[in-house]
């Protein structure tokens, strides 16, 4: 599995592309996992690329297997 070389403007295209749910205007947005219950930026979420080159989005939770669905606005949990 390789880790995709990311810029921040990159990783905010990635975003907006793959996020089927919510607008992304930074990746220094917050978003609380309702799988795992924590609370992150687009900074920590992971990008990999599997070998069709494919880009998958993963929780920076180990194990967590959140998805875009998963992820909600913080403020509902403030
Ligand atoms: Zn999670």
């Amino acid at each position: 599995m390789n880790v995709l070389p990311e810029t921040l403007g990159r990783k905010l295209k990635l975003f907006q592309a793959a996020d089927p749910l919510k607008h992304w205007w930074s990746v220094g947005e917050m978003r609380f996992c309702a799988k795992c219950e924590h609370l992150f930026t687009g900074h920590d979420i992971r990008i990999t690329l599997d070998a069709d080159e494919q880009v998958h989005f993963h929780c920076p939770t180990l194990k967590c297997d959140g998805q875009w669905e998963d992820w909600q606005y913080p403020n509902l949990h403030l």
